[in-house]
């Protein structure tokens, strides 16, 4: 196993100006005095943890760390000088497309910031407003060019999967983001998540049938562009993956800073509280677990698995100085076709793609 040296860190911006319906992430509601107290805290977490190794990939996430005012950004920029950056750093920042506006993108261009990824997610007016989500096509393609004039590698969120969407309505908005002609693209499903405003208002959720078909098509519809599907919901083109994303689907290791955020250093996987009292009096841990040989190997496939190029047998060999057929029981999921193997490489299948959650438990062993 390797020694467990950071090389990407993830910080969590817990504060969001509105909650959308359906919204599972730790968050909560934007307030001046809390996001000081909490920017206080992160600093101190991250004194407390960081170990000075370089780190090549930053993400700001939430929340919304574009809710953060002037001053607030100013100070969140102030406590990353601490880290040790590679020279090749790849820096991805979170916004919302209402906070998009010239001196935001000025101020993160200016703090290194390399990489912005929008939540757009749709431009269909009903479901904008079932996910109580508030922007139109016009202002969407204003606030993308102008955060083209800033930054060239751009990811954008779209989200499929609505209670009674139809093809039709899939095909509207895939042609509204062909337009946007942006370099990279996640898509997720609308899940009902319990504890969201949709579950508790009893939301019928889609047909699974219809919701498998529509992820087929995206993909269709996204290759045809050019984009290069290389992750169970990534695309991308002329070679932007998301470096950090990479690193967890490779197995490797990085500092999650902030409220709920998770980390993997030391061969430890690591938790923070989602109580903001607790985070605020500097009781930043929630859970710890020691991530064994076994569980390490676990982890290499289920991770791994998601990327569409798969997992390298050689690269498991290198790394855990054993072959991967004499852990697990390939032979039995190539001989049902659920995972296909060529030279060096194992994967899950184009056409089984949308069952790889229930194909990826196989890997985990219960004794
Ligand atoms: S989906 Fe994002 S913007 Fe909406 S409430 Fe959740 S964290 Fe905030």
């Amino acid at each position: 196993m390797d020694k467990g040296e950071a090389k990407s860190l993830y910080i969590h911006i817990p504060f969001c100006h509105s909650i959308c319906s359906y919204c599972d992430f730790c968050k909560m509601f934007y307030n001046e005095k809390l996001v000081s107290s909490y920017l206080n805290s992160l600093r101190n977490e991250i004194s407390k943890y960081y170990q000075n190794e370089i780190i090549e990939t930053i993400y700001i996430g939430g929340g919304t760390p574009s809710s953060l005012n002037c001053k607030q950004l100013d100070i969140l920029f102030d406590i990353l000088k601490v880290i040790k950056t590679s020279s090749n750093l790849e820096f991805t920042f979170e916004v919302n497309v209402n906070d998009i506006n010239e001196s935001l993108l000025k101020k993160l261009k200016n703090n290194k910031v390399n990489r912005i990824s929008i939540g757009i997610e749709t431009i269909n007016d009903k479901f904008l407003k079932l996910i109580e989500r508030y922007h139109t096509k016009e202002e969407v393609l204003e606030k993308i060019n102008l955060t083209k004039n800033y930054f060239d590698n751009i990811n954008v969120d779209f989200m499929y999967g609505f209670p009674e969407e139809t093809m039709e309505d899939l095909n509207n908005d895939l042609e509204f983001f062909k337009e946007l002609d942006v370099n990279h693209i996640s898509i997720y499903s609308l899940i009902l998540e319990p504890n969201t405003k949709l579950y508790i208002n009893n939301i019928e959720p889609i047909d699974e049938n219809l919701e498998s078909n529509m992820y087929f098509h995206i993909i269709d519809y996204l290759e045809k562009l050019g984009f290069n599907h290389y992750e169970i919901s990534n695309f991308e083109k002329n070679g932007t993956y998301s470096r950090h994303n990479l690193t967890y689907w490779n197995n490797e290791h990085y500092y999650g800073f902030g409220l709920g955020a998770s980390g993997y250093i030391n061969n430890i996987r690591y938790t923070d509280t989602r109580s903001i009292n607790k985070y605020l009096n500097g009781s930043y841990r929630l859970e710890a677990d020691i991530i064994t040989k076994e569980l390490d190997m676990e982890n290499e496939m289920i991770l791994g698995l998601r990327k569409i190029k798969g997992v390298s047998k050689t690269g498991f060999l290198d790394k855990f100085k054993c072959r991967v057929e004499d852990v697990f029981d390939i032979n039995k999921l190539l001989h049902k076709n659920l995972l296909q193997e060529d030279k060096n490489y194992l994967f899950i299948p184009k056409d089984k793609l949308y069952l790889s959650n229930s194909i990826l438990v196989n890997f985990i062993k219960n004794d």
